[in-house]
């Protein structure tokens, strides 16, 4: 299936890690022009380095900026539409999740968190939103959670926050129509740096990775057996972000390996 992507642009949110650097990849390898960002310098520059050698320079651009900062992520939207000429795609895909409870998460925490979820998503949407229009194929994909369905109590401000902001994704879809389609991913448990981050702070040192992600896998009640690969979470962004996605908006689509509960 030709994905209709060769020679388009596509900014991608995170893309020095995880899931954002795996749909810059399969972007790229589709022959699209990416535009990827994140906070982290030294990494960025790393990945920028390595996807320059592999695709060609003239293909990638990378900068460090967080979404959240309205005025640093336009000013990065400025110079991708001077570079490119447009935006086709734009993956909101930067962010992380936070482990607390109703009693352990402050008021800070709290506004911390909805900020992350719902300005991860405004920001770029607003600094995109003309490119987008006149690309006549405008196309954002929003990386999302299970946990906007079934939340987990040791989650709980993510947990409402992403339903929250698949709420808003669902009026965007509406929107933004005809013009942009909108959709997203909700994503079960996937082996990325988050939980690279949580197994290096394991209780039991004496435990191998692949026991303790194998344990993880379990104790999810997880039908398929295994967390998912960045990759597998990559395919279906870059599937609806794309042409090959044309009658697809305001759509959710669960890489999870079969752990909602919901029908
Ligand atoms: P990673 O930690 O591997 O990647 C996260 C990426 O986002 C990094 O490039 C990070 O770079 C970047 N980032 C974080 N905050 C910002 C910011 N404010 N501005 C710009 N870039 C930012 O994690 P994943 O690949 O797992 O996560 C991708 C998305 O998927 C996240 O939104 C996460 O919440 C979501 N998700 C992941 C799940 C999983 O099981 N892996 C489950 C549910 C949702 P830097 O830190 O340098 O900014």
């Amino acid at each position: 299936m030709d994905l209709g992507l060769k020679g388009r642009t596509a900014v991608v949110t995170g893309g020095s890690s995880g899931i954002g650097l795996a749909a810059v990849r399969q972007l790229l390898e589709e022959g699209a022009n990416v535009a990827l960002c994140a906070r982290g310098a030294e990494r960025l520059a790393a990945v920028h380095g390595a996807l320059e050698e592999e695709y060609g320079a003239d293909r990638v651009m990378a900068e460090a900026v967080s979404v959240l900062d309205a005025e640093a992520f336009g000013a990065f939207a400025e110079r991708v539409l001077a570079r490119f000429g447009g935006v086709d795609i734009l993956i909101n895909n930067a962010g992380q999740g936070r482990v607390s409870t109703f009693a352990s998460t402050s008021d800070d925490d709290w506004r911390q968190e909805l900020e992350l979820k719902f300005f991860s998503q405004i920001n770029p949407v607003r600094a995109f939103q003309d490119a987008l229009e006149a690309s006549g194929i405008g196309a954002i994909v929003a990386v999302n959670s299970l946990l906007a369905y079934q939340p987990e109590p040791h989650m709980v401000c993510t947990s409402s926050a992403r339903a929250g902001v698949q709420n808003l994704l669902k009026s965007l879809s509406v929107e933004l129509a005809p013009a942009i389609r909108v959709n997203s991913i909700l994503l079960g448990l996937v082996d990325s740096n988050q939980w690279q981050r949580r197994f290096e702070a394991r209780e039991d040192r004496s435990q191998t990775r692949e026991a303790w992600f194998a344990d993880l896998a379990t104790k999810k009640n997880i039908p398929l057996g295994r967390l998912g690969q960045a990759e597998e979470a990559a395919r279906a962004l870059v599937f609806l972000a794309s042409p090959a996605a044309s009658y697809i908006t305001g759509a959710q689509l669960e890489i999870s390996g079969g752990v909602s509960r919901f029908a």
